[in-house]
């Protein structure tokens, strides 16, 4: 199906999977790290930072499908670091929900990269460009609904 997909398209965001939305890299060289945050790739100390990895289901003509958006691409969304949001996050438990919720019907001019492998399951986003000249960062809009820092906050 996929290679029916134009390389770049104006489409629009159904929903965010929210069940996990970034993955830890090392700090030093981004490589993937082993579960004791020690880097496959290089001989740096331990330590590691998070990065998006965020899969999208878009929608572009009569088609629905799956985009996976990595750290690059998602901090135009997000408006912040990954490191930033899981932090926003923890003390918002809603916020990734929350975050969906802001993406859904969004529009974006999305410009893909097939997978490299031939494995990978879905199409990779190289760049993204609001199509709202009012689109706000999902960071500026949970900041807006929940008012962080603010104890009067209600909602
Ligand atoms: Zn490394």
């Amino acid at each position: 199906m996929e290679g029916d997909i134009p390389s770049t398209v104006m489409c629009a965001v159904v929903a965010m999977d929210t069940s996990n939305f970034c993955y830890r890299v090392c700090a030093l060289c981004e490589g993937t790290v082993s579960d004791n945050n020690l880097c496959r790739s290089c001989s740096g100390l331990p330590g590691s930072k998070r990065s998006y990895r965020i899969l999208l289901s878009v929608a572009w003509e009569t088609k629905v499908f799956v985009v996976v958006c990595f750290d690059r691409v998602a901090r135009v969304l997000f408006g912040c670091s990954a490191d930033e949001f899981f932090d926003l996050a923890k003390l918002n438990p809603l916020a990734v929900v929350t975050a969906g919720k802001v993406l859904e019907g969004e529009m974006f001019q999305m410009t893909f990269t097939k997978p490299k492998k031939g494995n990978a399951e879905h199409l990779r986003v190289a760049s993204i460009v609001p199509l709202s000249t009012d689109f706000c960062p999902i960071a500026e809009s949970l900041k807006e609904i929940y008012r962080v820092g603010s104890s009067s906050s209600i909602r």
